[in-house]
């Protein structure tokens, strides 16, 4: 695997890559990889000539600065599990690599419905620092395809809007939430709960798929007031349950008013915020 930590190097890489006419595919990641980052690459290997995976913990999407802080580091683990997954490049820059001083910022994103509630509603910012740092890694790879986790689900609903707006060229691969045996989704963030916390954090899981089991005997509205109440234990924090439109992720009426319905739940335990999500129809 060839590791970049340079733009300049990247850039130069790809170019021959490009003159080769070979297709990018584009993995980007935070790092403290898990099979779920794995599961991305993978699909990547599958369907693209040459697989770009990117470990950068981006500052400028971190609403709160302890959350940046904490958020977990392990680069050594990380190389290794990228080397024998058969990723072909892996590019691991600072942060004067990919903001260096006098880059252009470039024209800001309207994502209408999409960034106004959730994630978008609870953490200020925050998608505006995805988009940028999106925006810089696709002009560094250059990719023909972005492969994204379902598990972020307004990020990727996001990021299609912003490849539809500005990068039409780029296809968005949107990819299966990987989970640990008993339903709770991989995330880097695991690592940071007690072991009280981890044996409550598959009840989020269970509440989604008790939610889907129950579209055709109740509301929206219903199902999120029982999820809310249902996450609601000790030691949990619920902070939304929401039943939206798969495309506009804005709420729905109605089971019927759709054809693409999301549940999206964010639930705090202690100081570790964890987000999770269903297709309950498509
Ligand atoms: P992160 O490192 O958390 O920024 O995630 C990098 C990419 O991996 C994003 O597209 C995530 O949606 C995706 N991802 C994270 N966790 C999972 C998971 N459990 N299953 C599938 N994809 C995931």
């Amino acid at each position: 695997m060839l590791l970049f930590k340079k733009a300049s190097d990247l850039g130069r890489f790809i170019a021959e890559i490009k003159n080769e006419g070979r297709s990018i595919g584009f993995v980007p990641t935070m790092g403290a990889l898990h099979e779920g980052h794995l599961s991305l690459v993978q699909k990547s290997l599958e369907m693209a000539d040459w697989t770009v995976c990117s470990i950068f913990v981006n500052p400028t999407q971190f609403n709160d600065p302890a959350d940046l802080e904490k958020y977990p580091r392990t680069p050594d683990a990380d190389l290794g599990m990228l080397v024998n997954s058969g990723c072909q490049t892996l590019f691991m820059p600072g942060v004067e690599e990919v903001y260096p001083p006098g880059l252009a910022e470039g024209p800001s994103f309207d994502f209408g419905s999409l960034d106004k509630r959730m994630e978008g509603a609870r953490r200020p910012g925050h998608f505006a620092g995805v988009a940028q740092v999106v925006r810089r890694l696709l002009e560094l790879v250059q990719p023909r395809f972005l492969f994204m986790g379902q598990k972020d689900f307004q990020q990727a609903a996001i990021v299609r809007s912003m490849l539809q707006q500005m990068y039409p060229g780029v296809n968005l691969v949107l990819c299966p939430i990987i989970r640990e045996a008993d339903g709770l989704a991989m995330s880097s963030r695991n690592v940071r709960l007690t072991q009280a916390q981890r044996n409550l954090a598959p009840l989020i899981y269970q509440t989604l798929l008790d939610a889907k089991k129950k579209i055709h005997s109740h509301t929206p509205a219903q199902l999120c007031t029982d999820a809310m109440r249902r996450l609601a234990v000790p030691g949990m924090v619920p902070e939304y349950f929401e039943i939206v439109d798969g495309h506009s992720l804005l709420p729905v009426q109605s089971f019927e008013d759709s054809d693409y319905v999301v549940a999206c739940t964010a639930v705090k335990l202690g100081e570790v915020r964890l987000i999770d999500n269903s297709i309950l129809k498509n």
